[in-house]
């Protein structure tokens, strides 16, 4: 079995990086940057989303294995302490994953250029000097005229990162689907936005027609679009939602509990 490693810069995650390096030699497994089919990040959430989008032309024969170096992260389910289990796992797998649901973006600019992305947590759309003025469309019908600092879109297991920071709920990560959460939305007399996140099921289109021409940020997980063209007049027009046909598997080589680490990550000693 072909194994890639994909680490952050902290001593911590090189001295890891180092270490498991020598184990998967030791263990007479392959090690592969190139052609992996399992690829273990080693840092932190934010690494694991860089190692997704470095092998998203790979998701259908890639599972990725997290092992975290800080605190405790949704995607890095090993500690680095313990390598050695997980070598043993390696060793022993028998193609054992779990995969979960993506989201899929198709961004159109006033050039008539168009970008796709997929995203593992989320994609923001946000204008952070005035104020965002977009049309929300769903399944191709006008629902609401939103006005705000911007929109968070997330998937069910982006839905404990950015999205539960402006109020969304918190998703099931075996569901299929997606979010839509407010951030700072305007609500008086004269303007009016739901004011409250939605959950999309699995065939549901959201598309967000921007109002303005003001400088848009929209980003998908860690990476912020390109806005301008050459020529630098290139702005948001419209951007798309739905969920992907690609999903991201992890091996699962032990059960973990998606309740239990919520509770870890948030609430800490509950009795
Ligand atoms: P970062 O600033 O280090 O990330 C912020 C925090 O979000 C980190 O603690 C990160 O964990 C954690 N995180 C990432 N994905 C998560 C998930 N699916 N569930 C729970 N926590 C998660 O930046 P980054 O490491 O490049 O991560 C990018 C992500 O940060 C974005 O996708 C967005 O979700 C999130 N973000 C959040 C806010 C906010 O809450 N106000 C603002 C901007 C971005 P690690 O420390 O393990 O990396
Ligand atoms: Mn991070």
């Amino acid at each position: 079995m072909k194994i890639g490693i994909f680490n952050n810069e902290t001593s911590e995650s090189q001295r890891v990086t180092k270490l498991l390096r020598d184990e998967i030699e030791r263990a007479g497994l392959e090690y592969d940057d190139d052609q992996p089919e399992v690829v273990i990040t080693i840092g932190g959430d934010g690494t694991l989303l860089s190692a997704f989008h470095h092998y998203i032309d790979s998701l259908d024969r890639v599972r990725f294995v997290g092992i975290h170096t800080g605190h405790l992260g949704f995607y890095t389910d090993w500690r680095n302490f313990e390598i050695d289990d997980l070598v043993d796992s390696l060793v022993q797998d028998s193609g054992q994953s779990v995969s979960y649901p993506l989201l899929d973006m198709h961004a159109v600019y006033s050039d008539g250029s168009v970008e796709n992305f997929v995203a593992l947590n989320e994609s923001t759309v946000r204008n952070i000097t005035k104020t965002m003025v977009c049309d929300v469309y769903i399944n191709n019908q006008l629902f609401e005229n939103f006005r705000g600092d911007g929109l968070c879109i997330s998937t069910p297991t982006g839905s404990t990162a950015y999205n539960k920071s402006v109020g969304g709920a918190i998703m099931d990560p075996t569901s299929i689907g997606f979010q839509l959460a407010e951030m700072a939305s305007l609500n008086n007399r004269v303007f009016r936005t739901l004011g409250s996140p939605i959950i999309f099921g699995s065939d549901a289109k959201l598309m967000l027609r921007l109002r303005d021409d003001n400088d848009h940020v929209i980003t998908c997980d860690r990476e912020q679009m390109r806005q301008k063209n050459e020529k630098g007049d290139r702005h948001l027009v419209e951007v798309t939602y739905q969920v992907s046909d690609k999903r991201i598997s992890f091996a699962q080589y032990r059960h973990n509990n998606f309740w239990n680490r919520v509770k870890d990550s948030f609430i800490g000693g509950a009795k």
